[in-house]
């Protein structure tokens, strides 16, 4: 651009006449670049660079320049190391960050924002002027410069809020509980597509006793519970109750000189559970009542006896 701008100094008044053909995108160029610090400052290599002459005016550059002529002006010092990182982070100079690295321009690692997902299209039909400086020569050349910029830009759609993630979870798997294991909801976000579960505690059987096997006086009952859901069952058994004892009675009565018995039996069951002997109504045993008996008719047979002796004499 240098170029151009001397060239724009000799040129005169022709030249001036042809700008004002010109477009008002070269104008405004052509303003910028007659503002800049046209002193040339030393290229360090490896993208150290701290000045130069152009820094202030790089987004004009950028509005209005191509990657090509930005490019050139880079090889004549106009911008420090700093600012052509910022341009091509702004999506220019995309084609040339491998050129500028071998050149010094800018450090070896440098990579362009990769945030940013911005695509610049150009399309640029312009009729450069030729190369020599002789105004006499150029005069003639010197056409009006057409330069159309078209300039798409994709933004990365913006970070959905917290509030918005939050509420993007939604139900995609379910699996019910059992009576004895737990089951589980899956949520998956719709917009991270971050999983997570929810466990669904297992309820527990719901039994009911469906049958019944009643305890005896001596034997265990059971009852059969069952669960209402699953059909799971178990036994639970019923202690036998044990027998109620009932009143006495007797079964023979005692005679004079004969034993008779009584018993006592179970209430429910019948079964006899105690039995003791009746003794017998006269307090002296058979044999001593026959022997006082045999004693008795003795004495009054001998009397008898005794009696009718004497009244023989
Ligand atoms: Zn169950
Ligand atoms: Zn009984």
């Amino acid at each position: 651009m240098k170029n151009k701008i001397k060239k724009y100094a000799t040129i005169g008044t022709i030249a001036i006449m042809g700008l004002l053909l010109a477009n008002t995108a070269v104008e405004k160029t052509v303003t910028v670049i007659s503002e800049a610090d046209t002193s040339c400052i030393g290229v360090y290599s490896g993208g150290d660079k701290t000045a130069g002459y152009n820094d202030e005016s790089y987004r004009v550059a950028e509005k209005y320049l191509s990657d090509d002529e930005i490019y050139a002006e880079i090889q004549e010092s106009a911008y420090s190391t700093s600012v052509i990182e910022t341009m091509i982070n702004d999506g220019h100079l995309l084609g040339y960050v491998d050129q500028l690295k071998a050149e010094g321009w800018i450090p070896q690692d440098f990579t362009p924002a990769g945030s940013k997902s911005s695509s610049t299209t150009q399309t640029e039909t312009k009729a450069e002027p030729p190369a020599d400086n002789q105004a006499s020569s150029s005069e003639t050349k010197e056409q009006p410069k057409t330069e159309t910029k078209t300039e798409t830009k994709t933004e990365t759609k913006a970070e959905p809020t917290q509030e918005e993630i939050d509420a993007a979870w939604e139900e995609t798997e379910r699996t019910e509980a059992t009576c004895t294991e737990d089951g589980k909801i899956v949520y998956t976000n719709s917009i991270t597509g971050d999983t997570k579960e929810e466990s669904i505690p297992a309820a527990g059987h719901d039994y009911e006793v469906t049958e019944t096997a009643d305890a005896t006086c001596t034997e265990d009952g059971t009852n059969t519970y069952t669960c209402k859901v699953c059909g799971d069952t178990y036994e639970e058994a019923i202690p036998a109750t044990g027998h109620t004892e009932g009143e006495w009675k007797v079964t023979k009565e005692a005679g004079l000189f004969s034993t008779g018995s009584k018993e006592v039996t179970c209430e429910k069951c019948g079964e006899v559970l105690d039995a003791e002997e009746i003794p017998q109504t006269c307090p002296l045993p058979l044999a001593v009542v026959i022997g006082v008996v045999v004693a008795v008719v003795v004495i009054i047979g001998a009397i008898v006896v005794l009696v009718r002796r004497r009244k023989n004499i």
